[in-house]
């Protein structure tokens, strides 16, 4: 692929590119065309430690970077990723397949995190407390935790490392970054754009990528790496933690979801009918944050089926590149296959197609999954129960609040909810018993810069984003003075 964004396909460690040397390379493809848009070098054991090296010569503890140094680099960020979002978002598009209109939306939200970090960042300047326990003043310090490993999926090629990025930068630690290898090429002219505009230290942002077993291992055994950031799947958080126990390091994970979106005999059919197409659909349905499990009060599950039905149909699918497109690829034949498994494994079970083709009819010769409505979906059916990760709408009928609220709890998963009602007393109350930390109430809004994001229960650990968020990695040290 042409970029002047990628003109170095490689690696970064201690503010230089990698020299590729005889590394073996790994693909990228456009998930649209199925051609193969790079080749990207799988770096070693050795690059790992050495980015993690050159993080550690960049770590200040005694001389820390100012509140006003460290502000810089976020805004510098910030700006050379607005000043680029058009050249970003077709790199992004073309491996990722989400509509370039979206993709240039990543990159604004990005840019959104780094931002909000450069205008809070007063909030991690020490303080002293105003009581004076035990005759002694008290000064709280935030002191960068150390060297960050952030491990991050291919759903946000920009996003998800924005959240974390920002907010380490802000505390000042040094990050070896691994994105996806997926979606590699992102990342990579997001440090050309560092590169060129963002005056940082040496070692302050590294990049690595390749085999995920490999890096996670040095990043989790590492003992100079005190925290690791994670977005993608329960099963690898949970090796992380297991990797991790040894040595007691700090872990801020973001894991899978299986969200609830409800919506009430007294709801507003058609804003929850737009609000669902807009959640459901973003990145092809590919996102932590999609309903998953559509409950439908029964006596308007006909009425709001018609609606979606409607909707869906007029859906466009296709190349993102092409400028009328609403929903692109899949991500890859695993995440297509798991799409049809579900709707097959529905309708075998009993659920009604109401919108979409059999799945039968699909020859499965490319990625594009079309949008499909099912309803009559039970626990039972393996989109209950899993996140489908597509663009499969699976409703479910209810009757009474306290049952929609069992079962929109009925999962490991706690990352977001959805609620549709016209009563504030019902949303108040259905929006504290629902175990997910984040629950939009009239609306399928997911997390923004300015508010803490993140999982109860197996959906993870942290929060990013907010207040929350750019605390995350600091270490409060308390200096208690006697005299
Ligand atoms: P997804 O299903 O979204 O691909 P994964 O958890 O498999 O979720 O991947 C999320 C990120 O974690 C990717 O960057 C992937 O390469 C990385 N990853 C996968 N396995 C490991 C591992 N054992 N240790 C560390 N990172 C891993």
């Amino acid at each position: 692929m042409d970029s002047p964004l990628l003109k170095n396909l490689n690696g970064y460690i201690g503010g230089r590119w990698k020299d590729p040397g005889e590394d073996a390379t790994f693909d990228v493809y456009n998930p649209a065309t199925g051609e193969v848009i790079a080749k990207v070098p799988s770096m070693s054991e050795a690059d790992v430690n050495a980015a993690v090296d050159a993080g550690s010569k960049a770590l200040r503890l005694t001389q820390p970077y100012s509140l006003e140094t460290r502000r810089g680099w976020l805004e510098g960020i910030r700006d050379t990723l607005l000043d680029n979002k058009e050249e970003v978002g077709r790199i992004l598009c073309q491996e990722h397949g989400k509509p370039l209109k979206e993709a240039k939306g990543e990159v604004e939200y990005a840019a959104g995190f780094f931002d909000y970090c450069a205008r809070h960042i007063q909030a991690l300047d020490a303080h002293t407390i105003a009581e004076k326990p035990k005759d002694c003043t008290w000064t709280v310090h935030y002191r960068p935790i150390g060297v960050v490993g952030l491990i991050t999926p291919w759903n946000f090629p920009i996003g998800m490392i924005a959240k974390k990025l920002s907010a380490a930068l802000a505390a000042g630690c040094p990050s070896v970054i691994k994105p996806a290898s997926e979606t590699p090429l992102t990342m990579i002219a997001m440090f050309s754009l560092i590169d060129q505009h963002v005056d940082m230290p040496d070692g302050m942002v590294n990049l690595v990528m390749g085999k995920a077993s490999m890096i996670g291992k040095v990043l989790c055994e590492h003992p100079e790496v005190p925290m690791l950031s994670f977005t993608g799947s329960t099963e690898v958080g949970r090796k992380l933690i297991t990797d991790t126990a040894d040595q007691v390091k700090k872990l801020a994970l973001e894991l899978g979801g299986n969200a609830p979106f409800i919506v009430f005999e007294d709801a507003d059919l058609d804003a929850a009918a737009t609000n669902l197409m807009g959640n459901k659909f973003r990145g092809g349905g590919q996102t932590c944050v999609c309903a998953n499990r559509v409950f439908v009060h029964e006596k308007v599950a006909d009425a709001f089926g018609k609606k979606l039905a409607e909707k869906v149909e007029a859906m466009k699918v296709g190349d993102g590149m092409n400028e009328d497109v609403d929903i692109g690829p899949l991500i890859n034949k695993a995440g297509f296959d798991k799409v049809h498994r579900h709707v097959s494994d529905a309708l075998e079970k009993g659920a009604e197609l109401v919108a979409g083709p059999k799945p039968t009819d699909l020859s499965g010769k490319d990625l594009f999954y079309p949008p499909t409505v099912v309803t009559g979906v039970t626990r039972d059916m393996a989109c209950f129960r899993e996140e489908t990760f597509g663009p499969l709408v699976p409703m479910a009928l209810f009757r009474d609040d306290d049952e929609v609220i069992a079962a929109g709890n009925d999962t490991e998963f706690g990352l977001a909810a959805y609620l549709f009602t016209a009563d504030p007393e019902r949303a108040q109350r259905v929006a504290a018993a629902l175990r997910f930390g984040h629950v939009g109430w009239n609306t399928g809004t997911g997390p923004t810069p300015e508010a803490p994001f993140g999982g109860m229960k197996a959906s993870g650990i942290g929060r990013e984003g907010g207040l929350e968020g750019l605390f995350e990695f600091v270490e409060p040290q308390t200096v208690p003075r006697g005299f």
